[in-house]
């Protein structure tokens, strides 16, 4: 009998290491992008523990370490120098950190393991539509093109994704957040953030941060940073308009040390918008199809876990199918039932969490700056903060063991 066949739309990060997932498992896949030439785009980010759990399942997390840069704490301040987080990854574990990486750089290794491990990538594909029957699935590109014959379809086509609407059983909102983020990625020699992602917050209106992001490729002199200034969407249309020496000076008033890093952004080209959903579904299963990653629950990267929790995504879709390898339809309803404490957990504290930082509310920020650095340092408190932040909270009173995470230790000895 040939192995199940699985489609899978959407070569951004959740969709390629499930591909990698399944074919180690021996199951047939098919890559859909429909980007003809796949190009990374987007800000750096902050790789997790668990999300390096799941890469090391891939055997990606060693290049992965190789190519990142190291986060050992997330430290901010406020416009008065007072601390409002600071978290270290050590008082969670001593082998735990966090990686910051370009996405080039991941992209890349996906990239590679996918041509490796023998994916069929059909890029340039835009897929507009998918039909089921009892036994298939059929997927129809934006040229009424057909692709048939496929065992299930994993839907990972990001927080914007136009494949929501295909679905008939499944109930779901899709909130574009009123705030964004204008971002750059910056080489700089000499620059040092001592292995930190720094932010500086003024209020909940302003807000700034640096993250160390490694390099694209080892043979690369410089280390990049990714750079981010909170912006609400209400000014997207008028920011091409805007000065951008005044911009600069904005940023440098509220953090003066990073003037190094402003002086590099001479052009506004060099600085991106990235917007974001709020998307709920009622379940993320439909018969054969299966919604994952931003798709399924885009949020706020506020917290920091979109990339990490489509990780985990790929993982646990990737066991259910092996738990009923004949029963597609079976392994994703499953896949609901084990995904369903943790997502919600996520998205509750994404949207409880975002406004503290990103919002029109004086309160918020007055209530941030009393009390969220104090809390930072309250042990019980920074213990879920900390399990949060590390992708390791399963669900509002719940957590991984932290033994599934002890073969982290090894990335930390091959540093
Ligand atoms: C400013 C910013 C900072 C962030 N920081 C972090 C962070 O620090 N940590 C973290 O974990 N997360 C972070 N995130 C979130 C993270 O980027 C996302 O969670 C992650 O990229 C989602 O991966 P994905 O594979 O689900 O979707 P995507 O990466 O969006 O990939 C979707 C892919 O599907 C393709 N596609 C879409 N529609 C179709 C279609 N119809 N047919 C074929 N192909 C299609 C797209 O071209 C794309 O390649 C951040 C996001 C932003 C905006």
């Amino acid at each position: 009998m040939p192995p199940p066949h699985i489609a899978i739309i959407g070569c951004g990060i959740s969709g390629p290491v499930t591909a990698l997932l399944l074919k180690q498992r021996g199951y047939e896949v098919t890559l859909f992008e429909r980007v003809a030439n796949p190009e990374p785009v987007g800000a750096g980010f902050l790789l997790q523990p668990a999300g390096l759990y799941v890469l090391q399942q891939i055997n990606l997390a060693n290049k992965m370490v190789a190519l990142g840069a190291m986060v050992h704490r997330l430290h901010g301040k406020n416009h008065r120098g007072e601390s409002v987080v600071d978290l270290a990854y050590r008082d969670l574990h001593p082998d735990h950190f966090g990686l910051g990486v370009h996405r080039a750089a991941l992209y890349g290794l996906l990239y590679d393991a996918c041509q490796e491990a023998d994916v069929n990538l059909i890029t340039g594909c835009h897929i507009t539509q998918y039909t089921q029957n009892a036994t298939k699935v059929t997927l129809v590109d934006e040229n009424s093109q057909p692709y048939t014959g496929f065992d299930g379809c994993i839907v990972a086509t990001g927080t914007h994704s136009n494949l929501r609407d295909q679905a008939k059983q499944i109930r779901y909102s899709s909130k574009l957040y009123p705030w964004g983020a204008l971002w750059s990625i910056v080489p700089l020699e000499g620059f040092d953030c001592d292995n930190e992602l720094r932010q500086r917050f003024h209020g909940t209106h302003k807000m700034t941060g640096v993250l160390p992001t490694g390099k694209t490729h080892l043979q690369s002199p410089e280390n990049l940073f990714s750079f981010f200034w909170s912006m609400p969407i209400s000014e997207e249309e008028s920011w091409p308009h805007a000065s951008l020496d005044d911009w600069r000076a904005e940023v440098i008033r509220l953090w003066p040390e990073i003037t190094p890093l402003i002086e590099k952004i001479t052009d506004k080209s060099q600085l991106s918008f990235a917007t974001y959903r709020d998307v709920r579904m009622s379940q993320w299963h439909e018969g054969r199809v299966l919604f994952i990653g931003d798709c399924a629950h885009g949020m706020s990267p506020q917290l920091g876990q979109g990339a990490n929790l489509g990780l985990t995504d790929a993982l646990t879709v990737s066991e259910a199918l092996t738990e009923t390898p004949d029963d597609t339809v079976n392994a994703f309803k499953n896949y609901t039932t084990l995904r369903r404490s943790q997502l919600r957990y996520y998205q509750w504290a994404s949207s409880f969490v975002t406004p503290w930082f990103q919002s029109h509310s004086k309160t918020m920020g007055v209530l941030r700056d009393s009390l969220h650095g104090a809390m930072c340092h309250m042990p019980v408190l920074r213990r879920h903060m900390l399990l949060t932040l590390a992708c390791m909270k399963t669900g509002l009173f719940s957590c991984y063991d932290l033994k599934r995470f002890e073969s982290l230790r090894e990335l930390v000895r091959s540093v």
